[in-house]
């Protein structure tokens, strides 16, 4: 292992050496200065360039391969969208300036406002949430706030299918809704009957992707929005992968309710790493009047903030993560809907080419066509061989490829998801799938050869069991 910046720190030594101070020192006073120095680490310019180039290469982004991480849209983001989130006009905005001073600012939340209504067919929106599952926590507390003001606290149930995504019972629960857990069909869909059972006077609302989480688009979605609207109940739309339906199909028109969007999935934000992401939510104008505030509203060409009138009150410091929305802004005027709706049909595309292409080799537990993402199973190959999805997961990292989302959703068993994205070519979807088929034959022929992977990488396997039950969280 590299030793930490901390660890090559030697007194004295600076990789920067500031002039001398041409304003006179003053001290603060004694109660609010340090005792001792901040335990600084100090290097010498070249070992500090060496120590992060070095952290730099060990580390493996959608800049150095193929990574299709399923349900996590890993797509290659223009830098020209960097480039303009840059732009100094942007970053040096003060937060607290006037409305009149920040005319801009405003101008880009509220046309990338009108944007992602138009997109996803919701009436408003709220650019605020910092993430998908805050926007989830965001968006039932919208539906919270409109079940109270209209006399419906009775309604505390939410209902949420198996296969949704962790985050999804969890803003439920912070919300303080108890979740009802229904069932998918053996093909991955909401299964009517249950749902019909399970929706009554107490359901406050189903929460639900379409693409569902094993990647295919439930044909039921209007009656099933129809049997919870009949019930009383809203329906909440999981937007965090748009990348299938962008420019095709709309949330608001599948009747949805609420729906949140994750920037740092499909609008040109890269995603993992813990960077700033964004994840607005969208409504329909019933719920509007308790949206975050602030929201943006343009009168003759003149922006300003306001607070909406039952507002669920501030869920975000100042405007949010901005230079976000303008990565998001710019992605979108670039492509326009026919380039939205081409980066959908191309991601589709993609996923279908390599599920066709691996179907014969591997176990696709459901039949017919995939939207944006696929699921296998490896259940068959682990009881033939002992290879189990991890392993196959690790091989590929010796290939020079990521590994693709593994035992998610909990539905399928031994399952690795794949979700190529649009940005990749058909040279890169052509070597994934002829490694995918080698690491099969070696799975049969040499199995301790994956066991062993990977054998390429700074670090081999870590003990995964060890970790859980004894970490170690600092240095
Ligand atoms: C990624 C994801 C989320 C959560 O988004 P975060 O930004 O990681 O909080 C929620 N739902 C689905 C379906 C997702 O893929």
């Amino acid at each position: 292992m590299s030793e930490l910046i901390f660890e090559k720190s030697h007194e004295g030594r600076r990789a920067v050496y500031f002039p001398e101070c041409g304003v006179e020192s003053v001290s603060l006073p004694e109660k609010y200065a340090r005792t001792s120095p901040a335990p600084l680490p100090e290097v010498a310019e070249v070992d500090l360039v060496r120590h992060y180039t070095n952290l730099s290469r060990k580390a493996y982004g959608v800049d150095n391969g193929f990574y299709p991480l399923g349900s996590c849209t890993m797509k290659y983001n223009p830098k020209i969208n960097e480039a303009a989130a840059a732009l100094p006009g942007f970053t040096h905005m003060h937060p607290q300036l006037d409305e009149a001073d920040a005319q801009g600012c405003l101008e880009i939340m509220y046309k990338l406002s009108r944007s992602l209504c138009e997109i996803t067919g919701m009436d408003a929106i709220t650019l605020q949430p910092a993430a998908g599952a805050h926007g989830e926590f965001t968006g039932l507390s919208l539906i919270g706030a409109y079940l109270r003001d209209n006399g419906m606290s009775a309604r505390t149930k939410l209902i949420v299918p198996d296969s949704a995504h962790g985050t999804n019972p969890a803003s439920a629960a912070m919300n303080g809704f108890t979740i009802v857990n229904i069932p998918s069909t053996p093909d991955g869909f909401v299964d009517l009957d249950a749902l019909k059972n399970a929706v009554g006077d107490d359901t406050a609302a189903l929460m639900l992707t379409n693409p569902n989480t094993v990647g295919r688009f439930d044909r039921n979605i209007l009656e099933i929005s129809k049997t919870v609207h009949d019930a009383g109940g809203l329906v909440y739309y999981d937007g965090a992968n748009l990348n299938a339906i962008m420019g095709i199909a709309r949330p608001g028109d599948m009747g949805f309710d609420v729906v949140h969007l994750n920037m740092h999935k499909t609008f040109s934000t890269p995603h993992g790493g813990g960077g700033p992401g964004s994840g607005p939510v969208g409504c329909k104008s019933f719920l509007e009047k308790y949206l975050p505030s602030p929201l943006v509203c343009e009168d003759n060409g003149k922006y300003t903030f306001f607070t909406p009138e039952k507002s669920i009150g501030k869920v975000q410091s100042f405007y949010g993560n901005f230079l976000v929305y303008l990565k998001a802004y710019c992605y979108i005027r670039v492509l326009g809907g026919t380039g939205l709706k081409q980066a959908s049909e191309n991601a589709v595309l993609n996923a279908n080419y390599m599920l066709e292409k691996l179907r014969d080799t591997y176990d696709i537990p459901f039949e017919g066509s995939c939207m944006h993402e696929f699921v296998m199973s490896l259940d068959k190959l682990k009881h033939e061989t002992g290879i189990s999805a991890s392993d196959i997961a690790k091989g590929l990292i010796d290939n020079g490829i990521h590994p693709p989302t593994m035992y998610f959703p909990l539905i399928v068993h031994e399952a690795l998801m794949f979700e190529p994205t649009e940005t990749e070519s058909r040279e890169t979807l052509d070597n994934a799938v002829e490694v995918m088929k080698k690491l099969y034959e070696t799975a049969k022929t040499a199995p301790d050869t994956l066991h062993a992977a990977p054998v390429t990488t700074p670090v081999g396997r870590p003990d995964e069991t060890a970790a859980v039950r004894n970490p170690i969280l600092k240095y």
